[in-house]
């Protein structure tokens, strides 16, 4: 069982007793070198920029959400040591609660070595697990459910999984992983330039078209940006339509600037 459990608490609902968005997931640290051209093997290379951030699936969508302005929580492991209390403290900077983070008494905070072309706007990630524990049913057990209006774990199809499955396209994807979810599921897909498509709970298809930023400087955590989006939207009540344009706006608009601030 994760150690220091008993200290843990729900948190409040947010201001005006809105409900929040809980993530469950990755947090882990990204060690960015931003490099004008992806080096060659075994060359030695002076970057543009280096940074530590925090990364990971959920920790990514949680920056979004509190950008946009949606009360929301992070669930997910934390390893002692002070790569865990650097993403900790950042979770706190940007008003994200922590509430239900689950410390471990072992392992270290898994880390990503990012390698990010300036002229191309690619991010090359290295990662490494960090033997971390997973957050259990058990830790999960003890979540107040009445306190939040949207869970998110893996709902929607990344374009890396879809390709690990052989598929070439978003609906493609789609149409291929459909009858493996219950019926009445919704299922949605980003493909990078390519925008996004979704099938909603009555079999219809939506799709909207990529909004390609000017400039293209960071893709890294385009994804967990474009589904925070589409989760607020959704949770706001808006269409499976506007929510997917408004996914690809966000994450558009995310590609243009290096890490999160200044989405919105
Ligand atoms: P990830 O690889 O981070 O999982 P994707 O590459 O599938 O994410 O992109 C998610 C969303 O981000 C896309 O639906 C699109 O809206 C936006 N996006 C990503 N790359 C680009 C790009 N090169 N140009 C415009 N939009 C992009």
């Amino acid at each position: 069982m994760a150690a220091g459990a008993a200290g843990r608490r729900d948190p409040e609902p947010g201001p005006a007793g809105e409900k929040r968005i809980l993530c469950v997931g990755l947090v882990c640290l990204d060690i960015i070198s931003v490099v004008e051209a992806y080096p060659a093997e075994d060359s030695d290379t002076r970057c543009v920029s280096q940074r530590w951030q925090r990364g990971g699936n959920a920790s990514n969508s949680c920056t979004v959400l509190a950008l946009l302005g949606a009360p929301c929580a992070f669930m997910g492991s934390l390893a002692p040591g002070l790569a865990a209390d650097f993403v900790l403290a950042d979770l706190r900077r940007y008003g994200v609660d922590v509430g239900l983070a689950v410390p471990q008494a072992g392992g270290s905070l898994p880390a990503s070595v990012v390698i990010a072309s300036a002229s191309r706007g690619t991010r090359t990630i290295l990662h490494a697990h960090g033997n971390l524990p997973e957050v259990t049913a058990r830790d999960f057990e003890r979540v107040d459910l009445s306190q939040y209006k949207w869970i998110h774990w893996e709902v929607f199809i990344s374009k890396d999984v879809a390709q690990h499955f052989g598929y070439r396209s978003a609906p493609e994807a789609l149409q291929g992983l459909r009858s493996r979810v219950q019926p009445g599921a919704t299922l949605i897909c980003a493909w990078a330039e390519a925008g996004a498509d979704a099938v909603g709970p009555g079999g219809e298809l939506v799709h909207s078209d990529a909004f390609p930023p000017e400039t293209l400087v960071d893709t890294l955590g385009a994804g967990d940006t474009f589904n925070a989006a589409v989760i607020f939207a959704l949770s706001a009540g808006r269409s499976l339509q506007d929510a997917l344009t408004f996914g690809c706006q966000i994450a558009g608009r995310k590609c243009g600037i290096q890490g999160f601030d200044g989405i919105v």
